[in-house]
């Protein structure tokens, strides 16, 4: 008999959805139906019935071709060159679950290697904002439950978190916003006619790169100044109107994305889109959320803080202490100064995603890929090692785009003899001691682990 789970957890995009219901096959192995997922998240489910899916490491050969290896050696090979490297640099995480992230500062520690993850190239900006100016933020509970003035500022959820809307932010009917949708009073402020901006009740098409101004404005009509008449292409009447809007909400909610971080200024406009916040604050209650990329890209800022004190571009290399300095430490501004020695790709895909120069020069060095599918950067690397999907036939903590850690389930049997992101770090890390000649006391504590002693390889 097929079964239906229930509250599945979908590992897609940081809206983090965890009311999906999965039919899966009699013998536990394939995905028949997805209930309540948008288009993505059907996708990515079904997407791991794929028979193609790896299930052993592949190693590069000297003719360039790609050979089968056991996991064994591909552990081996992962050791052994990260200990070689001067200054290896982990990256990704996007796409995995804490307990993989939390595996990963062991070996990342072991080896003096650069730890880093997306935010580095999505809402690294926000982070350098937030620990300038802090985060006036809240749950997207209190969102649904609370905000009548919604503002989405560069961002597009219809397209990019597909039920954030429904879910969260415009139509669902809260404790304290019984009408849904009608009512909210939503703004968009995009230089695009995005299909989010088409439900908006106010829409500003700025002109591109000047959120900055348009931000300043808001903020001296709040502080009751005057403006110039126009203001980065948007008419004073409309931003009077915005404002208004804005003030007279009982609770108004700002929710970014790349529009303000992928822009000029960056993290200052994050900035002052706080300061916006602080001052909304001063008339009603008022709250800001970045609009997380993946479904736990807010895992490693906290995991890694709990382990190391900084969120992301952590430079472990001096072997005493973390060191933490986006602009050095970052892994875009590494690679593009050729400053690192070997690049580990984890649950993520730099060679579609990274500028190609950087590619580039992470290429010139060994280049290790550890992703459950064939992607861009598996099929540049020199190794790929297959891994369990999170979220799909790897259980695991996730923490959704405000924060908030929910417990994802397997829904289908892994594939044999194929191990999770934690287990494999763990066999790299008991490696790495094996030869090294030092104890493994990470893991001292760990009995229960499903993977052959290294010390037998
Ligand atoms: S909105 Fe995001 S988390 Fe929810 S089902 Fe779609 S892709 Fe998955």
């Amino acid at each position: 008999m097929p079964k239906l789970i229930t509250q599945v957890g979908c590992p897609y995009c940081g809206s983090s959805c965890d009311d999906i219901e999965v039919l899966v096959s009699d013998d536990g192995r394939k995905v028949l139906e997805v209930h309540n997922a948008c288009i993505i998240g059907n996708n990515l489910f079904h997407h791991a019935n794929d028979s193609t899916r790896p299930m052993l490491p592949r190693r590069r050969q000297p003719d360039g071709t790609m050979k089968e290896i056991s996991f064994e050696e591909a552990v081996d090979y992962t050791a052994k060159t990260l200990l070689a490297a001067k200054k290896p640099l982990i990256y990704g995480f996007g796409s995995t679950n804490c307990e993989g992230m939390s595996a990963v500062g062991r070996v990342a520690e072991k080896s003096g290697a650069i730890l880093d993850n997306c935010a580095s190239i999505c809402h690294g900006p926000s982070f350098l904002a937030i620990f300038d100016n802090g985060y006036p933020s809240c749950t997207l509970g209190e969102v649904k439950n609370r905000a009548d003035c919604v503002v989405f500022w560069g961002c597009n959820p219809m397209h990019a978190h597909p039920r954030h809307t429904s879910r969260y932010s415009i139509f669902p009917r809260g404790f304290f916003t019984g009408k849904g949708q009608m009512a909210r009073t939503i703004i968009s402020i995009d230089p695009r006619e995005t299909d989010t901006a088409k439900l908006a009740d106010i829409h500003y098409m700025l002109d591109q790169g000047h959120d900055y101004e348009l931000f300043d404005a808001f903020r001296t009509v709040l502080r009751g100044h005057d403006i110039p008449d126009m203001v980065a292409g948007c008419k004073k009447e409309d931003i009077l109107k915005g404002a208004e809007a804005m003030k007279k909400a009982r609770f108004v909610m700002i929710f970014f994305g790349m529009g303000c971080t992928h822009t000029d200024g960056r993290n200052h406009n994050i900035d002052i889109a706080i300061s916006l916040t602080r001052d909304l604050n001063t008339h009603t209650k008022a709250s800001i959320m970045a609009m997380r990329g993946h479904y736990n890209i807010a895992g490693p800022g906290q995991v890694w803080s709990w382990q190391f004190g900084f969120p992301y571009c952590i430079d472990l290399s001096k072997g005493t202490h973390a060191h933490m300095n986006p602009g050095e430490t970052s892994s875009i501004d590494l690679a593009m100064r050729d400053e690192i020695d070997c690049f580990v790709n984890v649950g993520t895909d730099a060679g579609a995603h990274w500028p190609i120069d950087a590619v580039r020069h992470v290429k010139k060095h060994p280049f290790i890929t550890i992703d459950p599918n064939f992607c861009m950067a598996s099929e540049i690397a020199d190794l790929h090692i297959p891994v369990r999907i999170a979220g799909v036939d790897e259980g695991g903590v996730v923490y959704r785009m405000d924060n908030v850690p929910i417990q994802f389930k397997a829904v289908l049997k892994g594939l044999s003899g194929v191990p999770s992101d934690e287990e494999l770090f763990d066999m790299i890390y008991e490696r790495m001691c094996v030869l090294t000649q030092t104890e493994p006391v990470w893991l001292t504590a760990k009995d229960d682990r499903k993977y052959p002693s290294p010390a037998v390889i």
